[in-house]
């Protein structure tokens, strides 16, 4: 693997540089802390997230590996994770689900016709999607899932529940993975849809989280119609799309990026704060774990980036198992740094809407939310199990 950025390559970051930090200039006061709370959890911060993804819109950041077909400019996965990257790093506003997920999903397995509905509206921010996966009795054995689909002339008719929709409050979209054939047991008999969240027969409600915030929803499907033709991929392929997307969901480089920010901070934060009459950048226990975290995140974008490399290389469907490292590298590194923050910042570190707040409270707001990220997504148990699985080849149990 080469680690060097081309010369294209680095203009190309130097100018997503200056794009966010020219427009992360304008973001208000309530678009604060984590991005997907800032994004989804303010009604100012959305709006600002709306603002914000018409200037994709015009510049094609955001869709550069996409086809030119389809707006793109045929750019490489690098291209695109650098976009990531960069957009992580200054806090921008991310589209996790359309662009992150389904867009690449409907790419590899749509038709001529939903790649001509489905990929503009996402790459204009007309529509803003939610994933439809988790049920209450179906999350890490997700092909137990029993929301049913049931063929009725040219529609289906959905009937069941979704769990933890993030961002479903603000979307008008959902890709749903559900049962078409009620017979079928585990992952067969699954279809992937793309559904309009305003048709009849949806209620989307909310579930707070532990600081407040409303990020995620739970999704009630009665009797809903929805058209044959918004099946993406056939009839009880579901599985095999969902895998798919399971991919692209986990090898993001935003975490790490994320977490580049946050130790920046942290560490401007130990060379001013004194404790015990001396600063805590003096503290050699302080240095190490500086140090620890500092190394984990370079060898996690590292991991990152590898994910991004073998699918440039055309292995689209590659390996789960790196996808699994990426993820859970990212993942439990935003918990331990998040963690070792709060623990120096004591009494403090809990503060949050305070001018007392060290950091501005970014690290306690981090440390909470972590624990839905080492959830979301698969688990860290669950992708430990796929790397034991698939990446080092121990037996199935
Ligand atoms: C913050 C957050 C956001 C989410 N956003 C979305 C979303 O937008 N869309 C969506 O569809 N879903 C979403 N989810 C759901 C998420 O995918 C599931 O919560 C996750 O897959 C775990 O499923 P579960 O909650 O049913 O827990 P369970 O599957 O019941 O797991 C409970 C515990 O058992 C462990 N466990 C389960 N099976 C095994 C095993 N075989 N081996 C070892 N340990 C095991 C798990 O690791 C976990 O610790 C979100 C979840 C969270 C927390």
């Amino acid at each position: 693997m080469d680690f060097k950025l081309t010369p294209e390559q680095q203009a190309l970051k130097k100018e997503l540089e200056e794009f966010f930090a020219r427009e992360m200039k304008d973001a208000p006061p309530d678009y604060q802390g984590n991005i997907l709370e800032a994004t989804f959890g303010s009604d100012g911060g959305w709006e600002f997230y709306k603002e914000i993804k018409k200037k994709y819109a015009e510049t094609g950041y955001h869709i550069m590996a996409w086809p030119k077909e389809y707006g793109g400019r045929g750019a490489t996965i690098i291209e695109q994770l650098i976009f990531e990257e960069v957009s992580s790093y200054y806090g921008g506003p991310h589209d996790p689900f359309g662009l992150g997920m389904f867009a690449p999903t409907v790419l590899l397995y749509g038709n001529d016709d939903q790649k001509q509905r489905i990929l503009p509206a996402i790459a204009s921010g007309e529509w803003q999607y939610c994933q439809g996966w988790s049920e209450p009795n179906a999350g890490s054995d997700l092909a137990s899932l029993k929301t049913t689909a049931i063929k009725d002339g040219d529609h289906y008719v959905i009937n069941g529940q979704k769990i933890w929709t993030t961002g479903a409050h603000r979307a008008d979209h959902i890709f749903l993975l559900v049962r078409t054939d009620p017979s079928s047991r585990r992952s067969a008999g699954l279809s992937v849809f793309n559904v309009d969240l305003r048709l009849p027969g949806i209620e989307v409600r909310p579930i707070r989280y532990m600081n407040g915030t409303h990020l995620y929803n739970e999704i009630f499907f009665t009797d809903v119609r929805v058209p044959e033709f918004e099946r993406i991929g056939g009839e009880g392929e579901g599985w095999k799309l969902t895998r798919a997307t399971m991919n692209f969901e986990r090898s993001g480089v935003g975490f790490f990026s994320e977490v580049r920010r946050g130790l920046e901070g942290l560490i401007r934060y130990v060379k001013t704060t004194r404790r015990d009459g001396r600063l805590l950048s003096e503290n050699p226990i302080v240095r190490q774990k500086i140090a620890k975290l500092a190394i984990d995140m370079e060898v996690g974008r590292a991991l990152a980036y590898r994910v991004g490399w073998e699918q440039e290389k055309g292995n689209l469907l590659f390996s789960a198992a790196a996808a699994s490292e990426a993820k859970v590298m990212g993942s439990e590194l935003a918990q331990r740094m998040s963690n070792f923050a709060t623990e120096i910042m004591g009494l403090y570190g809990q503060l949050e809407a305070s001018k007392w707040a060290p950091m501005n409270g970014t690290m306690v707001d981090t440390y909470q939310l972590c624990m839905g990220f080492n959830i979301a997504a698969g688990s860290s148990e669950i992708q430990r199990n796929i790397i034991a699985w698939v990446g080092v080849g121990l037996p199935r149990i």
